[in-house]
């Protein structure tokens, strides 16, 4: 089972692999923000579990398991920010994909693939969409401050 941070790692192993072919453990903790010393605890973690394993010179790679959630993991990210900016959601979406990517389901991240390409391959559906979205009634969430997603922070990778 991976936890929220080895997701997060896995994610970011993934996508520095895509992006510079190779990934260090100093090269995990500056774009993690993290002390070197978690990222050595996490990459044994991932290694243990069968998700990556060492190369030369202390390289990690991703075996195909890890392989197959870095890249469902890296998807995962990019679609709901998808989601959020082409309905030009009022919020901060990065934080917002923090707060649901790792609960929601494969099913019904499905789901969003397929609102995602409906309105991409019908821009007048969209159009369309934006006008009619701020019909109805709607909490006044900026008030609802006792919310747990107010006080939602992703700062510390290190603790799990
Ligand atoms: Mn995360």
């Amino acid at each position: 089972m991976l936890t929220e941070s080895m997701e997060d790692y896995l994610e970011m192993i993934y996508r520095l692999l895509q992006k510079k072919g190779y990934v260090r453990a100093v090269d995990l903790a500056e774009a993690l923000k993290v002390q070197p010393s978690s990222v050595t605890r996490m990459i044994q973690k991932l290694d243990e579990c069968g998700f990556i394993y060492y190369e030369k010179y202390r390289n990690v790679g991703l075996t195909p398991l890890g392989e197959k959630y870095g890249k469902f993991l890296a998807w995962r990210d990019e679609m709901l920010k998808e989601f959020f900016r082409l309905l030009n959601a009022k919020t901060d979406v990065e934080e917002q994909v923090e707060g649901i990517e790792h609960y929601i389901t494969p099913n019904t991240m499905s789901l969003i693939r397929n609102l995602v390409n409906y309105f991409n391959q019908n821009l007048d559906r969209l159009k369309e969409f934006k006008t009619i979205q701020s019909q109805g009634e709607y909490p006044d969430g900026e008030k609802l401050v006792a919310l747990r997603a107010w006080d939602f922070k992703h700062n510390d990778l290190s603790t799990d």
